[in-house]
């Protein structure tokens, strides 16, 4: 059987990265899609682990050999999904996780909708959103007001997702997170159910 995909989205500040290092230690074999972005790293953040950092110029290069399996800009800057590697935890039977915006989201449930998931993460409410971003001191002032507005925006978009977590009470977030993978896991492409279909008959 094939992988599937979970794509996590969300406001930035409501919690992603926390529910992701949490919901890898319990679900299987997964791949973290580490995105290529044009923004500065934030202080603790490592080239090739949280993201490829690279400039515009490598960025838009990137785009041209067609590297992306979706890319956007987000806040300002370019973010993207590689190709390559998603393609191989795939064909290896992993559950690829996306920490993507919105757009993100539109783009993989349009490229791969037979074995995507996908679930929109929420504050409980804005103002707990802009606490957090101010609590979780990685951004300037003036970077949270563009997140802020941002996230009204995303916001919109709530509905096109399969599930949604309110992340309110981080332990009851992460069992819900947790449930959402093991269901991810369950969906497959049609290739596979054919395959299975011949195993099944012994062929
Ligand atoms: P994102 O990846 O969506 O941008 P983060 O995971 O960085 O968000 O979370 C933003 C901040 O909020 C971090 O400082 C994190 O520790 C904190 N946080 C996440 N979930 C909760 C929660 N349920 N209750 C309180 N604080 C939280
Ligand atoms: P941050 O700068 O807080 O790490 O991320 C900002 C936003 O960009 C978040 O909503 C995050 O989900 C999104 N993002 C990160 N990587 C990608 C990507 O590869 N593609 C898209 N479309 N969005 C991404």
């Amino acid at each position: 059987m094939r992988g599937s995909v979970l794509v996590l989205s969300g406001p930035s500040g409501a919690g992603k990265s926390t529910l992701i290092k949490e919901m890898v230690k319990d679900i299987g074999p997964y791949y973290f899609s580490i995105s290529t972005t044009t923004r500065q790293p934030r202080e603790g953040e490592v080239h090739g682990k949280d993201y490829f950092f690279v400039d515009k110029e490598e960025f838009q290069k990137d785009i041209a050999d067609e590297l992306f399996l979706e890319y956007a800009l987000v806040h300002g800057n370019y973010y993207g999904t590689s190709l390559r590697p998603v393609e191989e935890a795939l064909s290896e039977g992993k559950l690829v996780l996306f920490d993507i915006d919105v757009q993100g989201h539109k783009s993989i449930k349009t490229r791969l909708p037979d074995i995507t998931t996908s679930v929109f993460i929420t504050p409980p409410s804005y103002e707990t959103l802009k606490e957090r971003l101010i609590n979780r001191q990685t951004d300037s002032m003036e970077v949270i007001e563009k997140r802020l507005e941002m996230a009204d925006e995303e916001l919109k978009q709530i509905d096109t997702f399969d599930f949604v977590i309110v992340n309110d009470d981080l332990d009851k977030a992460i069992k819900e997170i947790k449930a959402v993978a093991q269901t991810a896991k369950l969906k497959k492409c049609p290739a596979s159910i054919d395959a299975f279909k011949t195993l099944w008959k012994g062929l």
